[in-house]
C-alpha cells in the first residue's frame, strides 16, 4: 500500500481558536502535526468530524469567551449526537487542570498548553486509529500545506519566569524557555514559502530570547540573523519588556531595512509604587529615558505600550499622574485594560481592589485621553511617504496594508488605491482617521 493511501485517516479537524496570537500560533502548529499525520482541516465546525477549542484564560474575561465558545460547540448536533468530538486544548486545561474534566463532562480530551505536540496522538485515541498502519507524511512526501497569510506569527519562545502580581501566565505557560534558532528559522522558511511577506516574533517576553540557552545569545543575534537570511521579508518584534531594549537591540533594528522600525514595550503603569505592587520595574524618569534613548538613534520608530486602569490600591492621584504621562508622551499607540483580578495571583489578595464600575470608567478615561494623543501624533505622518505591505481587500473592494509603523491587529491599516496582496508598495499618506491611514500608491526612493 502507497503511503498516501496508508495515511488517508478520512477524518476531519477543525479549530476554534480564541485569546492572543500566541494561541493562533499554538493552532498552526497542531493544524501542521495533524494535516502531516493525514488529518484533513474543516473550515466549517458543524461539519467536522473534532473541533478542537483552544482556549484562552489570561484573564477571567477570556476564560469566559472561551467557556461561550466550548458551550457552543457542545451543542452542535454533531457533537451532541456523539458523530464528532469536542477537544478543548489551550490555557484552561493548563490553568484549571482536573476541574475542567468534571465541568466539561462534554469534551472527549483535554489538551494543555505543553502537551499541543501530542495532538495527533489524541486525536487517534478518540478515533481509535492505529497511527503505526497510518504512518506520517514527511516533507520529502511533498505534502501540499495551505497558502499563509500575508502576515504570520513566529513564537520563539514560551513561558514567562517574570511573575508580574496581576499576571496568571507563569502558572498557564510554565518557565520561560527560548526556542533553538534553527527551529525558528525553519517556521519562518516554511511560512515564507508559503506567501508571508512579514513574520511578527513573539513571546511572552521577547527580549530575554537566548538568555536561557548554555552559550547565551540575544533577541538583537536572533533578528540580525533572520534579517540577513530572509532579505525581502518584513520581521517585527512585539512584547518586549522595557529591560528588553538594549543598545544591541536597537541598533540591529536600525541597521536592517526589513525589520519594522517598531517597539511594542508594556509599561503598566508609571508609579513607582504601582509598579512595584506589580513586581515590574520603571518610573516615568526611566521610560523617558528609554524613549529617548530609542528615538536618538530611530527618531521616526513607532512606539506601542499598554497600562492597567485600577489596579488594587491605585489611588485618584496616582491614576492621574498615568493620565498626565499620556498626555505628554511620545508614544503613537496605547493599549489600555482595566485589571483584572485573577484568581492564583499575587495581586489577588491585594488590599485596595477597586469597584468594577470605577477600573471600567478609569479605563474608558485613559482610553479617550489615549486616542486623542495618538491620533494626533499620526496625523503627523500625512504627507510622508511610506513603505506598506498590501494584505488585501475590504468586502467593497478597498485595498490596505500596513506600513511598518503599524502592527497586525492592533494599529490600524493604511487604505491604499491600488496593490497586489504581499507586494510592498510605496505610498504617499494623503490622509489619516485615528488610527487609520490612507495613500496613493507612489514610486519614491526615500519612503519609510
Ligand atoms: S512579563 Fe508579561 S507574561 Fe510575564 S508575568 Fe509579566 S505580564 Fe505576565
Amino acid at each position: 500500500m502507497q503511503l498516501s493511501q496508508r495515511m488517508a485517516t478520512a477524518k476531519s479537524v477543525s479549530f476554534i481558536t480564541m485569546g492572543c496570537a500566541k494561541n493562533e500560533v499554538d493552532t498552526s502548529r497542531m493544524r501542521s502535526h495533524l494535516l502531516k499525520a493525514g488529518y484533513s482541516v474543516s473550515e466549517d465546525p458543524e461539519a467536522a468530524d473534532a473541533v478542537i477549542v483552544n482556549t484562552c484564560s489570561f484573564i477571567q474575561a477570556a476564560t469566559e469567551e472561551s467557556i461561550e465558545a466550548i458551550l457552543e460547540v457542545a451543542d452542535f448536533d454533531s457533537v451532541r449526537s456523539g458523530r464528532a468530538h469536542l477537544v478543548v486544548s489551550g490555557c484552561m486545561p493548563a490553568r484549571y487542570g482536573d476541574e475542567l474534566a468534571s465541568e466539561i463532562t462534554e469534551a472527549g480530551a483535554f489538551v494543555p498548553c505543553s502537551k499541543e505536540d501530542d495532538i495527533v496522538a489524541v486525536m487517534d485515541g478518540l478515533f481509535g486509529l492505529d497511527r503505526a498502519e497510518l504512518g506520517y507524511l514527511d516533507a520529502a512526501s511533498g505534502v501540499v500545506l495551505d497558502p499563509a497569510p500575508v502576515s504570520s506569527y513566529v513564537k520563539i519562545s514560551d513561558g514567562c519566569n517574570r511573575f508580574c502580581s496581576f499576571c496568571s501566565i507563569p502558572y498557564i505557560r510554565g518557565r520561560y524557555r527560548s526556542f533553538e534558532y534553527g527551529e525558528i528559522e525553519a517556521q519562518v522558511d516554511d511560512l515564507v514559502r508559503r506567501g508571508s511577506r512579514e513574520i511578527v516574533l513573539i513571546a511572552q517576553d521577547t527580549g530575554r530570547w537566548g538568555d536561557d540557552f548554555e552559550e547565551p545569545r540575544t533577541l538583537a543575534q536572533l533578528v540580525s540573523d533572520l534579517a540577513d537570511r530572509f532579505p525581502d521579508i518584513w520581521l517585527r518584534l512585539m512584547y518586549i519588556q522595557p529591560e528588553g531594549v538594549t543598545d544591541e537591540l536597537i541598533e540591529a533594528i536600525a541597521s536592517h531595512d526589513n525589520v519594522c522600525d517598531y517597539f511594542d514595550i508594556p509599561f503598566q503603569h508609571v508609579n513607582p509604587r504601582l509598579l512595584k505592587l506589580m513586581r515590574r520595574k520603571g518610573s516615568i524618569g526611566e521610560f523617558d529615558r528609554l524613549v529617548q534613548r530609542i528615538r536618538a538613534r530611530i527618531p521616526d520608530a513607532a512606539l506601542r505600550t499598554t497600562f492597567i486602569a485600577g489596579f488594587p490600591g491605585e489611588t485618584e492621584e496616582e491614576f492621574e499622574e498615568l493620565l498626565d504621562y499620556v498626555s505628554e508622551c511620545d508614544l503613537d499607540y496605547i493599549g489600555v485594560f482595566p485589571y483584572s483580578r485573577e484568581e492564583g495571583t499575587h495581586a489577588f489578595e491585594l488590599p485596595g481592589q477597586i469597584d468594577e464600575d470605577e477600573k471600567h470608567d478609569r479605563a474608558q478615561r485613559l482610553r479617550e485621553l489615549a486616542d486623542a494623543v495618538c491620533s494626533a501624533r499620526i496625523s503627523s505622518r500625512v504627507g510622508s511617504r511610506r513603505r506598506v505591505l498590501v494584505c488585501g481587500e475590504e468586502e467593497d473592494g478597498q485595498v490596505f496594508g500596513r506600513a511598518m509603523c503599524q502592527a497586525p491587529d492592533v494599529d490600524g491599516v493604511t487604505y491604499l488605491d491600488e496593490g497586489n496582496p504581499g507586494d510592498v508598495v510605496e505610498a504617499l499618506i494623503e490622509e489619516t482617521l485615528l488610527y487609520e491611514m490612507e495613500g496613493s500608491v507612489s514610486p519614491c526612493n526615500d519612503a519609510q
